[in-house]
């Protein structure tokens, strides 16, 4: 899968050289390129944002450097453009699982106010457009959000996570948060592990993991279950 991930703090993006994401770049999994948006910029100060037609607060990102960033990433076969915005669709695992399966995203991370909104108009000429926010609250940029499903996306890429079947039994996976976890020491400090997980019985731990699964989701996400 390719990933472009437009803005104007590239190097947010650093982390994402780290652990399972960037050995997966390593090994030619995942082509994650990303890219400061004051390229497509064309005056002396690279600037990226002016102030609001009709008056308010912030600036706005212009256009014509998104537009000009798209022609240049947005390439190839329609490809699904991205642009974190608290306004937009929540990101779920559902989300992350569809878009692992396309072969090219490309994210536009906002800044102030955020992006006129003609661009989002122009990138649907290019590809296909998502608007998608992390949750309900205002991050001040696009590039934690873009992180979050960065990281989201490709460990569902095949390939990507060692054992696939460490993917299917998570959280969210079949509408339910995960089961609690324990490893060795048996007992720490005074605390022993559920008995059931030491008893070999496989049965036994799979009803018991179960219903764990359902008090969890009862007790703390109670959204989940309707
Ligand atoms: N004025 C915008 C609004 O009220 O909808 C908020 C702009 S916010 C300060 C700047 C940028 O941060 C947005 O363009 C978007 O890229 C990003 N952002 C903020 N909150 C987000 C969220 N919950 N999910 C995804 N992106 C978010």
């Amino acid at each position: 899968m390719r990933i472009d991930v437009v803005s104007i703090f590239p190097s947010y993006f650093d982390g994402l050289t780290l652990s399972l994401l960037g050995k997966a770049q390593d090994a030619g999994i995942l082509d994650l390129r990303t890219h400061d948006l004051r390229t497509w910029t064309t005056d002396r100060h690279r600037t990226v944002d002016d102030t609001p037609y009709g008056g308010g607060a912030g600036m706005v990102m212009k256009p014509e450097p998104w537009g000009q960033a798209l022609d240049d990433l947005a390439t190839g076969d329609r490809p699904t453009i991205i642009f974190p915005s608290p306004a937009g669709e929540v990101f779920t695992q559902a989300t992350a699982r569809e878009l692992a399966d396309r072969d090219h995203l490309v994210f536009g991370c906002g800044r102030y106010e955020g992006i006129d909104e003609r661009v989002f108009d122009y990138a649907a000429e290019l590809g296909e457009v998502r608007l998608i926010s992390l949750g309900d609250y205002v991050l001040n940029g696009g590039e934690v959000a873009v992180m979050a499903m960065v990281e989201a996306i490709g460990r569902l890429i095949p390939g990507v996570v060692g054992n696939p079947e460490s993917l299917v039994e998570e959280s969210h996976e079949d509408g339910l948060l995960e089961y609690p976890s324990y490893t060795k020491p048996s007992v720490w400090r005074d605390r022993a592990v559920p008995e059931v997980l030491l008893s070999g019985n496989h049965g036994a731990i799979a009803a018991w993991r179960s219903e764990q699964q359902l008090e969890r989701t009862r007790e703390r996400r109670p959204d989940l279950l309707d």
